[in-house]
């Protein structure tokens, strides 16, 4: 695995690769890589000729307040890692190179990125984008992979490929867990043992509509009010919000007519954790 700095290394890498006929796949991360991430890897090495991931804790898409500083960084272990799925190219870009002092232009998501949260965290999904964009833009792949654990982030990158007519098909790629059904992330390890025991709360909330939509129960109001008891039973956490949503819209329906998503997010300390469960009725 070639890791690279700059954006012209990348720009020659991806073109050699191309020449030789290849399709380009791109991982865009954070780093503190688990087995989420590397199912992402993997996912693109099934599909893939070539996998970049990019590994980059992006200021912008941070508030002010939020863990930017204290965010897990370990780029030994992420190349380990990475070696090890196979990855062929890992672009670690600094900040200096990302965003440029006489930089202006930012990419604004719209609607999509007020809702969830980006009503928590205001700005979150302009950073998003704008930094996706650019890694689309210097990397050019053909197919980039997004986890469902992020669903809004999903949810509003398509969106955003697709209005902006970007050259790359989005590949979503499902949630992975802890074997107590706590979706892995970076930040379960702020976590102590006590709240990571409260964490599974989110897992059983979603599970608990899961299992109601399956008996065929439609009213969102009360599939989310099932959803609020769960987190309620866990003193250790405080809800930001559940919701069940349209998979395209991300706003709520009246009644589970057609496929919806489970949102959650929680606050255990001074962590906040967000999960999502696809929900169908089974009526
Ligand atoms: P991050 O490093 O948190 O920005 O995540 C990079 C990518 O990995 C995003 O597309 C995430 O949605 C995805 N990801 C993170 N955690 C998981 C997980 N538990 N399962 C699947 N994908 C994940």
């Amino acid at each position: 695995m070639e890791r690279v700095v700059s954006k012209e290394e990348v720009r020659q890498a991806v073109l050699a690769a191309r020449r030789e006929g290849k399709r380009i796949a791109l991982i865009p991360t954070m780093g503190a890589l688990h087995e989420g991430h590397l199912s992402l890897v993997r996912a693109a090495c099934e599909r893939a000729d070539y996998v970049a991931v990019s590994i980059f804790v992006n200021p912008t898409q941070f508030g002010p307040g939020e863990d930017f500083e204290a965010y897990p960084r370990d780029l030994e272990h992420d190349m380990q890692l990475l070696k090890a799925e196979g990855a062929d190219l890992l672009f670690t870009p600094t900040t200096a190179s990302m965003y440029a002092a006489d930089a202006q232009v930012e990419v604004i998501p719209g609607p999509l990125g007020e809702l969830w949260e980006g009503a928590i965290r205001p700005g979150h999904f302009g950073g998003v984008c704008t930094v996706v964009s650019k890694l689309l833009n210097i990397v050019q792949p053909d197919l980039a992979f997004f986890g469902e654990k992020d669903f809004q982030q999903l949810t509003i990158i398509k969106r955003m490929v697709c209005d902006l007519d970007a050259a790359v098909r989005v590949v979503p790629c499902p949630i992975i867990r802890e074997p107590d059904g706590l979706a892995l992330s970076s930040r379960n390890a702020y976590l102590s043992p006590e709240e990571r025991r409260a964490a599974t709360a989110l897992y059983r909330a979603l599970r608990t509509a899961e299992t109601l939509a399956l008996g065929g129960e439609r009213d969102i109001a009360l599939l989310t009010d099932a959803m609020r008891a769960c987190i309620a039973e866990e003193p250790l956490a405080t809800l930001d919000y559940a919701a069940v949503v349209d998979l395209a819209t991300l706003t709520e329906p009246a009644t589970l007519d057609s496929p919806a998503r489970a949102i959650v997010a929680v606050r255990l300390g001074n962590t906040r954790l967000i999960d999502n469960m696809q929900l169908t009725t089974g009526v």
